[in-house]
C-alpha cells in the first residue's frame, strides 16, 4: 500500500522518473522520491515512476530522468532504456525519442563515463535546477529545451565545463510517499543536514556536498510532526547529523514525545563515534533501536591521521562503552582496508583493537565490517593507487581467520566488485563502449573483465598530481589546487 503525503497534479507533458533498480529501493531513496514529488506537483507535468521491475509503457514520453546513486546503476539505466525501446547512446536518438537525463551522487562525483548516454546531467543539488528544467521542458521543443538547459548552473553536457549546483536548505526534505513495499517500510525519513564538515580524505559524501548545511530546528520539528500523523517510524538522515547545531534538542524532542506515550520507532543509520552520548543512545534505545554502526575507517591512529579521520582510540572505546551501558545490544564497526600507505602492522591493529573492545565489553555484540578503499574524484585521495585485488583478498582472509580465533564477527565487501567500482569512479568518456558491452554481456563480474580485454581499454589505477583528470571539467569547491595541498598536508602527518 502506498500513501501519498501530498496531492499530485497531472499534465500533458509526460516525464518518466526512472530509478535504475527495483521498486523496493526506489521507494527508499529520499532524493529520488523528493524529485518525483517536485515533478508531480508541477503544473503541466505528468510524472510517471519507473523502476527496473516496474517499467511503465508510456506513449509520447517527453523525457526520462534517471537518479543514479550507485556506480553499478548504469545496468539498470540500460535495462530501462532497452525495455522502452530507446537507443542507449544519445547520438543514436532522434527528435521522436525522449530526452534522457540523469542526476544523483554517482553523476555528481564523475559524469564522464556516462556522458555518451545522456542528453544532459545534473551536478550537485538537484532540487532547484530540476524545477527550472521542468519549466523549460514543458514549454519548448526538445531542441530548444536543450539549448536553454545547457546554460543552467549545475547542468553538464558531454565535454562542456560545468559547475556544481549548491542550494541553501530551506524546505525540509522528507519521504513524500510512504509504502510497505519500500526497503524501509512505511518510514518517514527526514533530511536534517547535508554534507559533512569533517572532510575525511576519501569521502565523497563530504567533498561533493560542501559546504555542510543544516535545516532550521523548527522546520525539522514541523516535519517530524507531519510524519507522525501518518506513521510511527521516523528516521533522521544526513552524513553528519550529530553536527546539526541543535541535534541534542531534536533528540530531546523525540524523547519527550515517547515519554508522553507516543510510540516512535526511531532510526539513525550510524552514530558519529566522537559524539556518541548516553542521552543519544538512550533515546535510540527507547525508539526501538537495538544495534547501530560507528565508522572508524582504520584501526591504527597513524592511518586515521593520514585520512583526516581525527579519532582517538580512547574515543572509540568510549563510544562502545556508552553504547553498551545505555542499552544497545551491539555495534557494527565499519572500517576500510587498502588505504594508501597501509602496512601489515596497520592490519594487525584491527585485531588488537578488536580484542581490546571485546575484553572491555563482555556480552556486547561487536561486528567488524570492512570495505576496501576506492579512490574517488574530488577528494584529496583521488590520485591514489588502488591496491591490487589479490593483495586485498589476502588481507581479508587473514583478518577473517584471526577475528574468528578471537570470537569476533567480521564481514567483508567483495574486493573484486570494489575494483570495478574504482574503475567506474575514476573513468572518462572512453568507458562508454565498455559499459554498453558489460550490459550486453549480462552485467556479471566476468562481463567486466572480458569486455575490458576484448575492447582493449586501458584502465589507470593511479594518477599524477599534475595530469589532467577526466572529471576536472567539473568545477566544485575546494578545487584541485586545494586538494593537492590537502593531500600533501596529509602525507606530512604520517
Ligand atoms: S565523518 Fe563520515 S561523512 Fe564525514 S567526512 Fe568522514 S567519512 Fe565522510
Amino acid at each position: 500500500m502506498e500513501k501519498y503525503l501530498y496531492k499530485p497534479l497531472s499534465g500533458s507533458y509526460n516525464l518518466i522518473m526512472a530509478y535504475p533498480a527495483i521498486e523496493e529501493f526506489a521507494l527508499a531513496s529520499l532524493g529520488y522520491l523528493w524529485l518525483y514529488k517536485i515533478a508531480s506537483t508541477t503544473e503541466g507535468i505528468n510524472a510517471v515512476r519507473s523502476s527496473t521491475d516496474n517499467i511503465p509503457s508510456v506513449k509520447n514520453a517527453g523525457s526520462i530522468a534517471f537518479s543514479m546513486s550507485f556506480d553499478f546503476d548504469f545496468i539498470g539505466v540500460f535495462e530501462t532504456l532497452e525495455k522502452m525501446d530507446i537507443p542507449l547512446y544519445a547520438n543514436e536518438r532522434d527528435e521522436n525519442d525522449p530526452l534522457v537525463f540523469a542526476g544523483g551522487p554517482v553523476i555528481t562525483t564523475n559524469p564522464r563515463p556516462y556522458e555518451a548516454f545522456f542528453d544532459f546531467m545534473l551536478i550537485g543539488d538537484g532540487e532547484e535546477s530540476f524545477k527550472k528544467i521542468l519549466d523549460i521542458l514543458k514549454n519548448h521543443s526538445k531542441r530548444k529545451a536543450l539549448e536553454l538547459i545547457k546554460d543552467l548552473e549545475g547542468v553538464y553536457i558531454a565535454g562542456s565545463p560545468a559547475k556544481k549546483a549548491t542550494v541553501g536548505l530551506q524546505e525540509v526534505i522528507y519521504t513524500p510517499i510512504l509504502s510497505d513495499k519500500g526497503y524501509f517500510k512505511n518510514t518517514f525519513i527526514i533530511e536534517i543536514a547535508r554534507g559533512c564538515m569533517n572532510r575525511c580524505a576519501f569521502c565523497t559524501a563530504s567533498y561533493t556536498n560542501l559546504p555542510f548545511r543544516n535545516y532550521e530546528y523548527e522546520k525539522i520539528i514541523e516535519a517530524i510532526e507531519q510524519g507522525l500523523k501518518y506513521t510511527n517510524k521516523i528516521a533522521l538522515l544526513g552524513a553528519q547529523i550529530s553536527a546539526h547545531p541543535r541535534f541534542n534538542d531534536i533528540m530531546k524532542y523525540l524523547e519527550n514525545k515517547m515519554d508522553e506515550g507516543i510510540n516512535i520507532e526511531l532510526g539513525i543509520s550510524s552514530l558519529r563515534t566522537d559524539s556518541v552520548s548516553p542521552d543519544m543512545v538512550r533515546t535510540l534505545v527507547k525508539g526501538g533501536q537495538k544495534h547501530s554502526t560507528i565508522a572508524i575507517e582504520a584501526a591504527s591512529e597513524r592511518l586515521r591521521r593520514f585520512i583526516n579521520k581525527n579519532l582517538k582510540e580512547e574515543q572509540i572505546l568510549n563510544a562502545v562503552k556508552i553504547a553498551k551501558e545505555n542499552g544497545l545490544k551491539g555495534l557494527k564497526i565499519y572500517s576500510m582496508i587498502g588505504i594508501p600507505t597501509e602496512t601489515p602492522a596497520d592490519i594487525d591493529e584491527f585485531l588488537r583493537l578488536g580484542k581490546l573492545i571485546k575484553d572491555e565489553n563482555k556480552g556486547f555484540n561487536i561486528e567488524f565490517s570492512f570495505s576496501t578503499f576506492v579512490p574517488k574524484p574530488h577528494t584529496p585521495l583521488q590520485w591514489s593507487k588502488r591496491e591490487d585485488t589479490k593483495s586485498l583478498e589476502n588481507k581479508q582472509k587473514y583478518l577473517e581467520k584471526e577475528f574468528r580465533k578471537l570470537g569476533i564477527a567480521s564481514k567483508f565487501s567483495s574486493a573484486k566488485w570494489d575494483y570495478w567500482q574504482s574503475v567506474l569512479s575514476r573513468g572518462g568518456s572512453e568507458l562508454a563502449p565498455f559499459l554498453a558491452e558489460v550490459y550486453k554481456r549480462g552485467g556479471k563480474i566476468g562481463a567486466y573483465k572480458s569486455a575490458l580485454k576484448d575492447l582493449d581499454i586501458k584502465v589507470k589505477d593511479e594518477f599524477e598530481l599534475d595530469e589532467l583528470l577526466p572529471w576536472d571539467i567539473i568545477c566544485m569547491e575546494p578545487g584541485k589546487e586545494r586538494l593537492i595541498s590537502e593531500y600533501n598536508r596529509l602525507l606530512r602527518r604520517i
